[in-house]
C-alpha cells in the first residue's frame, strides 16, 4: 500500500481505511482448511459489520455468526440472496425477541442449561445446542478469558458429563483470542472428546473464533484434527473467526492537531482518541504506527483529543517528531475498533473507506445530524 499517495487522496481525517486485498487474503487460508478439512466457515460479524465487508466475503464463507437480534437481523439481510448460516450464542438472549431470532439463525447455541430451558421452544426451525465452557484458561488476562472463574460465558462441561438435554443437536465452544498456534483447541478437544463420543447423535460442532488463521503458517495439524472430528464423530464442523478476517486489514488516520513539550516529554495531540478504538483504553494496548520507527533518535507521546487525562495511544519513536498538520496511521485495528467507537466529547465517528486495488472509496462519512439524532428528542 501506497500511503505517501493514500494520505494526500484523503483530505478529511480521521478516517478508517478496510482494505479489501488484505480481507481477501485473509480469507486464503480459511478457503484452504475449508477445502483439505471440510469444515465451514463462518464470519463472526462482532469483530466488524460493515455492509461492505460482509459483502465482500459473503460468496467466500458459509455464514455469518452473530450474538444479537440487530446482528442477525443485518446478517441475514446480507446473506439473504445466496443463503447460509447463521449461528447465534449470547448470554443474554430475551424471550421477547426469541421467535424473530429463532426465524432469522439457522443454529443457536444457548449459553446455559437454564436460557435453555426457558427458551428452547419459543421457536422452532432453528438447530439446537449447547455453549459448553471446558474449564480450560489459555489466557493470562480474566477480562477475556471465557473460562476464567465464575463465567458467565457456557455451561460448564462437568454439568453435562452424562448426558446433554433431549433435543441438543451441535455444540459450542469459544475459548481463546488473538491465539497463534491451535495447541487451545487441541487440549479442548481432548477434554471435551468423552462428551461428544458418549453423544453420538451429534450433529455439528462449533469450534469458535479467537485463531488468527493468517497468522498460522502450518495448519497440517488442525486439517488433521478437524477431519477426524468428522469422520470420527460424523459432525459438521463449524470455524468462526473474526479478528482473523479482519484484524490487518483495517487502519486509522489520523492527523496531528497539536504538539507542545509536557514534563520535558513532547505531546502530539491527534483528531483521534481512544473512543474511535475504545481497546486501547481497555486493555491498555499500544497500536501500531506506520510511522514509528523503534530505533528512531527522538520520541513523542500520541494523545487523543478528548478531555480523558488517560485518552493516551502511547510513547513512539521517529527520526523526526510529526508536525501539526501531519498525517499518521495507525495499523492492524480492523477488528473491534469502529464497532466500539463513539461519539464522548461530541468528536465524530471516522469516515469510513475501502480500499480495492490501490482505488479508494468513500463509504461513510458521519456528521452532526448523526450525533443529534442520538441525543435530541425522538420526533423533534
Ligand atoms: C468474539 C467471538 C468470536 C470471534 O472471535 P475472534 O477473536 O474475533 O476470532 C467467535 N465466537 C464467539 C462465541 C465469540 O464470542
Amino acid at each position: 500500500m501506497n500511503w505517501t499517495e493514500l494520505k494526500q487522496q484523503i483530505q478529511t481525517s480521521p478516517a478508517f481505511v478496510l482494505d479489501e486485498d488484505q480481507v481477501l487474503a485473509n480469507l486464503q487460508p480459511l478457503q484452504a482448511l475449508r477445502q483439505e478439512a471440510g469444515c465451514k466457515i463462518l464470519y463472526s460479524m462482532k469483530a466488524l459489520p460493515l455492509a461492505a465487508l460482509l459483502e465482500l466475503i459473503i460468496d467466500r464463507v458459509d455464514g455469518i455468526s452473530v450474538s444479537s437480534l440487530f446482528e442477525a437481523r443485518l446478517a441475514k439481510e446480507m446473506l439473504d440472496e445466496q443463503g447460509g448460516s447463521v449461528h447465534l450464542t449470547t448470554p443474554g438472549m430475551r424471550p421477547d425477541e426469541f421467535a424473530e431470532l429463532g426465524g432469522l439463525c439457522s443454529h443457536i447455541s444457548f449459553n446455559s442449561l437454564s436460557q435453555y430451558q426457558r427458551l428452547q421452544a419459543l421457536a422452532e426451525g432453528y438447530s439446537k445446542g449447547l455453549r459448553v465452557n471446558p474449564q480450560l484458561s489459555f489466557l493470562h488476562d480474566q477480562r477475556y478469558d471465557p473460562c476464567r472463574p465464575h463465567s458467565k460465558l457456557g455451561v460448564d462441561i462437568e454439568s453435562v458429563r452424562d448426558g446433554l438435554p433431549a433435543g441438543v443437536e451441535g455444540l459450542h465452544f469459544h475459548t481463546v483470542f488473538a491465539s497463534r498456534d491451535f495447541m487451545p483447541l487441541q487440549h479442548t478437544l481432548e477434554k471435551l472428546m468423552p462428551i461428544l463420543t458418549r453423544n453420538s447423535h451429534l450433529r455439528w460442532l462449533n469450534l469458535g473464533g479467537g485463531y488468527l488463521y493468517n497468522a498460522i503458517a502450518n495448519q497440517q495439524a488442525v486439517v488433521a484434527l478437524i477431519n477426524r472430528l468428522r469422520s470420527d464423530l460424523g459432525v459438521e464442523v463449524y470455524l468462526e473467526p473474526g479478528k482473523a478476517v479482519v484484524g490487518n486489514a483495517g487502519y486509522l488516520l489520523t492527523s496531528v492537531l497539536d504538539r507542545f513539550v509536557s514534563d520535558g516529554k513532547d505531546v502530539l495531540i491527534l483528531d483521534t482518541s481512544v473512543n474511535h478504538h475504545p481497546e486501547v483504553f481497555e486493555y491498555q494496548v499500544k497500536p501500531r504506527l506506520l510511522e514509528e520507527n523503534i530505533n528512531g533518535g527522538c520520541a513523542a507521546i500520541l494523545a487523543g483529543s478528548t478531555c480523558l487525562a488517560g485518552d493516551v495511544f502511547g510513547e513512539y519513536r521517529f527520526d523526526n517528531i510529526p508536525d501539526v498538520g501531519d498525517k499518521l496511521v495507525f495499523a492492524d485495528v480492523g477488528a473491534y475498533s469502529l464497532i466500539k467507537a463513539n461519539r464522548f466529547n461530541g468528536y465524530n465517528l471516522p469516515d469510513i473507506y475501502t480500499l480495492k486495488q490501490a482505488r479508494l472509496s468513500l463509504r461513510k462519512r458521519y456528521d452532526y445530524q448523526d450525533y443529534r439524532r442520538q441525543w435530541v428528542d425522538t420526533g423533534r
